[in-house]
């Protein structure tokens, strides 16, 4: 199980014991600074499920980058999208004649 599904999971269980976004209006009794505090717990939840969901696509998204300066010639400076081709090039000359 991943962090994120395991969180899902804390997230769904706060919500059985009466959690809910946006937290209800204070009511000044016990039961509602329970309910408050599970409110508290579930945002707190909330906001590291999609902190991860974030960080997976910064992952994802540097896996593109990475994917794509593999393509980069540094020769001529083409960036060829073709995975499968093999890009050659012929060097610029340096030498006059
Ligand atoms: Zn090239």
């Amino acid at each position: 199980m991943s962090d994120k599904e395991a969180l899902k999971r804390v997230a769904e269980k706060l919500r059985r014991a009466g959690a809910s976004l946006p937290a209800p209006e204070l009511t000044g009794t016990i039961e509602g600074s329970v309910v408050t505090g599970l409110c508290i717990a579930l945002a707190l939840v909330e906001t590291e499920i999609e902190a991860l969901a974030d960080s997976m696509r910064e992952v994802q998204r540097l896996g593109q980058d990475i994917e794509q300066e593999r393509n980069f010639c540094p020769r001529c400076g083409k960036r060829t999208k073709d995975m499968t081709h093999i890009h050659t090039c012929t060097p610029p000359s340096t030498e006059g004649g």
